[in-house]
């Protein structure tokens, strides 16, 4: 063997030497692993993001596994623990730490925490998404809000697609859209029926319509009422109130029984719901949900408490009436008065005048709008004969709905 032979025998035994060394060494240190999985079942790794809707209460659940790589033993869970701080209520980017233990061993990751806003603003339509505006009167909109958890009031950004053509019947549609900061979008349409709204005293001349309605209830002879309705399969329309509370399920009863449940008011207090316009939609709001909640259905026919005509509101705010009635119409509701009185607002108690008055009044008119009080018993008593009367002499009840002509009063205040 020369020198030559010898140098390279060496080298080589110390090359194979180092590299057994440095094999055992990366043995020694890797022979286990810990894997990082999300929430959401994605596995992470050091210098993974995560993202995170802006608002959320906690951040993202990690957990770990801890396996034994010499072994074929399924990973073993590992305690896991997190480091650092990420401000959930605002976007941005922050990073933490988890770190997992097991038996002595642990591995530390570095996440970052990506807040973003994934939520799309709510738009609000005053008035619903289903409205009625009446023929060749100037389109104007009832309103709309935007509102974003993030960028909040977003209303003036919001933009109107579609026309009503105001001098043709028809459905149109509006398209309303608006998007926040982080380009989440939000649409939504409303539906505008145009048609003609006929007054009560000039449509079909001949015809004997007959609309009962009955205000100021439910209350304790509303369900008298009910079952003398139903005796005669007559349905009629409520103008509806809160004020005889624990009566609220009638309501329901009412609009079960195939009535029209409408909006009165709720507190029936003039020197409030009149001291100003958004004193009045507060109240009616609150009738409205009422209403809603007993029987699944939005209202949209609606009674000025005292008509649309009263004056006692003067004393409250001198030309509301004015406001109110062109502003309930802008919010699409359809308000009604009465041509027929019945007179038990104060005039009479007695149950054969009430039937008198109101006989007087059917053969005036070819469509009567009656108005009664099913809180006055009295008043309740008088129905019955009222309905025969109008069933023998050929009259036909029915009741309100969206598309009936309403009566309407001049306006005083
Ligand atoms: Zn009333």
């Amino acid at each position: 063997m020369n020198s030559k032979t010898k140098k390279v025998i060496i080298t080589s035994v110390i090359c194979v030497a180092l590299l057994a060394i440095i094999s055992i060494i990366i043995i020694h240190f890797s022979y286990y692993k810990f894997s990082f999985t999300a929430e959401d079942g994605t596995s992470i790794s050091n210098k993974s993001t995560l993202e995170v809707s802006v608002g959320t209460s906690q951040l993202p659940k990690v957990t770990a596994l801890y396996t034994d790589l010499r072994s074929n033993k399924n990973g073993a869970a590992a305690e896991t623990t997190m480091t650092g701080t990420a401000d959930l209520n605002h976007m941005g980017e922050y990073v933490v730490s988890y770190t997992a233990a097991y038996e002595g061993k642990t591995k530390t990751i570095d996440i970052t925490i990506k807040v973003v806003d994934k939520t799309a603003p709510t738009i609000t339509l005053k008035g619903g998404n289903e409205i009625t505006w009446p023929l060749d009167k100037d389109f104007a909109d009832p309103g709309y809000s935007a509102n974003d958890n993030v960028d909040g009031d977003l209303t003036s950004q919001i933009t109107v697609e579609g026309t009503v053509d105001v001098h043709k019947e028809g459905s149109y549609t509006l398209t309303y859209k608006v998007a926040d900061s982080s380009k989440n979008e939000t649409v939504v349409t409303r539906t505008v029926n145009v048609k003609k709204v006929e007054e009560a005293q000039t449509i079909n001349p001949g015809d004997k319509i007959v609309y009962l309605t009955f205000d100021d209830g439910p209350g304790p002879y509303t369900q008298k009422l009910l079952d003398i309705l139903d005796k005669y399969n007559v349905k009629v329309t409520f103008f509806t109130t809160d004020a005889y509370p624990g009566h609220e399920y009638l309501l329901a009863e009412e609009a079960k029984r195939g009535h029209t449940v409408a909006i009165h008011t709720y507190s029936h207090e003039y020197n409030e719901i009149y001291s100003s316009v958004d004193a009045y939609f507060a109240d009616l709001n609150k009738m409205k949900d009422l209403i809603k909640t007993q029987t699944g259905k939005e209202p949209k026919l609606m009674r000025f408490p005292g008509g649309s005509s009263n004056t006692v509101s003067k004393k409250y705010s001198p030309g509301i009436m004015t406001t109110l009635t062109q502003e309930v119409t802008n919010r699409g509701y359809l308000y009604d008065d009465w041509n027929v009185s019945s007179g038990d607002a104060g005039e009479t108690t007695s149950t054969e005048q009430v039937v008198a008055n109101v006989i007087t009044g059917l053969q005036k008119n070819n469509v009567s709008h009656v108005l009664q009080h099913d809180i006055k018993e009295f008043s309740v008593n008088a129905v019955e004969q009222i309905i025969q009367w109008g069933q023998a002499n050929g009259y036909k009840f029915l009741p309100l709905t969206e598309t009936s002509p309403m009566t309407h009063h001049g306006i005083l205040n």
